[in-house]
């Protein structure tokens, strides 16, 4: 590897000069990323939950070529444009009800800063000036900004060392599969003694995702929006990594029939083309909040809305429901037999998500060594291999990822 990448280029949660080695891509196409040798793996991450429909979708290309020709960008206050009006109809359509204004952002933590901000505001404009502060279950994950940071897991969540000089928020309970109950009664109590400094709990439906690949039971999202509405407190959903398909339902509100007063949305949203996100209200947040002072320069950009529009529509024009089954069906019987083996903590399938939780820590570099010359990427982090590949693998393909999983987990 080139010797200004590993000593002058910064990556995600690595130093520089940069340890762990770092694979250049040419080009990626399907699902596929073929690299430096020409060697071709298949993105087995979805270049973290977001190209759900694979590299270089046709449609998706010529949405974007036409859009450069017409206005790549154009500063979204005071002006506007048909590309960001069209996005925001089509979440307005496809989330929960209830959730009908939208505020575009470039990137999930901001999304998540801007909920924040609003939930605050919320309370303050209703002369609740106690409520500034959040509720969320341990083992979460927001984003890596200093409010999103906050409401992460406060040991796992990657930003311990920040503890002193993050707002203090309030960790309840995470919920897991059969522990809804418990995680519920922890919940209540929390709010029974704060309820009165809280603005709002946010929270992943369903998924856990970066804070630990947990899925946990939908009553506990049932039983989260009625405590927080009991309580007098906002409820932020954050389907950032969640939302648009990835496990099995459009949205991860669905599988508990929930409407949250604040989604937040990133990630797929442009189906991993461009950088881009959004946070969603109903009328009543939105009606006391008023004036938000909050506008990021690249706000509704024109051509990350034209990724976004064709990458909705890719989506919905697809058999998206069924292909998540299969998908999912593959993942189950692939993974589930790993669970006999010893080395194996727990193994969690839902929708295109497929978990291996180990009982020890992986090596990261020599499992990915060994998971490229099978012809996949993944990346392993503490004890958990996984995957969430784009929703157009083929079967073989799946299969392919699956026995490199297989391999590299009776290796361990
Ligand atoms: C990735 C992620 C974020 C942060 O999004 P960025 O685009 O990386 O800022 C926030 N919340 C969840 C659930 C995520 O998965």
């Amino acid at each position: 590897m080139n010797s200004f990448e590993i000593s002058n280029v910064w990556h995600p949660y690595a130093r520089v000069p940069n340890e762990v080695p770092t694979h250049l891509v040419k080009s990626a196409k399907g699902v596929y990323l073929t690299l430096e040798n020409n060697h071709k793996v298949i993105d087995g991450m979805s270049s973290w939950w977001s190209v759900i429909h694979g590299y270089s979708n046709p449609i998706i290309n010529s949405a974007m070529k036409s859009q450069i020709d017409s206005m790549s960008h154009v500063m979204f206050g005071g002006l506007t444009h048909q590309g960001a009006i069209d996005v925001c109809k089509k979440l307005v359509n496809i989330t929960p009800k209830g959730l009908n204004k939208v505020f575009l952002s470039d990137s999930g933590s901001v999304a998540v800063e801007v909920a924040l901000k609003i939930a605050i505001q919320y309370w303050h404009n209703k002369n609740h000036n106690s409520k500034t502060r959040f509720v969320t279950p341990r083992g979460g994950y927001h984003g890596d900004t200093f409010g999103a940071m906050s409401v992460c897991d406060p040991v796992n969540g990657m930003h311990e060392i920040f503890s002193g000089v993050l707002p203090q928020h309030f960790f309840v309970k995470r919920p897991t599969k059969g522990n809804s109950e418990a995680a519920l009664n922890d919940l209540e109590s929390t709010l029974k003694v704060n309820h009165n400094s809280i603005a709002a709990m946010i929270l992943e439906p369903i998924v856990q995702g970066a804070g630990g690949m947990n899925i946990y039971d939908k009553d506990y999202l049932v039983g989260v929006r009625k405590i927080c509405s009991q309580y007098n407190i906002l409820l932020i959903v954050d389907e950032i990594a969640t939302g648009f398909g990835r496990t099995g339902k459009l949205f991860g509100c669905e599988h508990a029939n929930i409407s949250p007063d604040i989604l937040c949305l990133g990630k797929a949203l442009t189906g991993g083309y461009m950088s881009m996100a959004a946070t969603l209200t109903n009328d009543d947040v939105a009606q006391n909040v008023g004036v938000l002072m909050h506008g990021p320069t690249f706000m509704g950009n024109p051509l990350a809305c034209s990724a976004a529009n064709a990458s909705i529509e890719v989506l919905l024009n697809s058999k998206w429901e069924s292909n998540i089954k299969r998908i999912e069906q593959i993942l189950s019987n692939e993974l589930m037999p790993l669970q006999s083996i010893k080395s194996v903590k727990e193994v969690r399938i839902i929708g295109a998500i497929g978990v291996v939780e180990m009982k020890n820590n992986i090596n990261m570099k020599d499992a990915q060594d060994k998971l490229i010359d099978m012809g996949v990427w993944l990346r392993p982090y503490g004890k958990l291999l996984y995957t969430m590949p784009p929703f157009v693998t083929k079967d073989d393909e799946l299969y392919k990822i699956t026995s490199a999983m297989k391999t590299v987990v009776s290796n361990l």
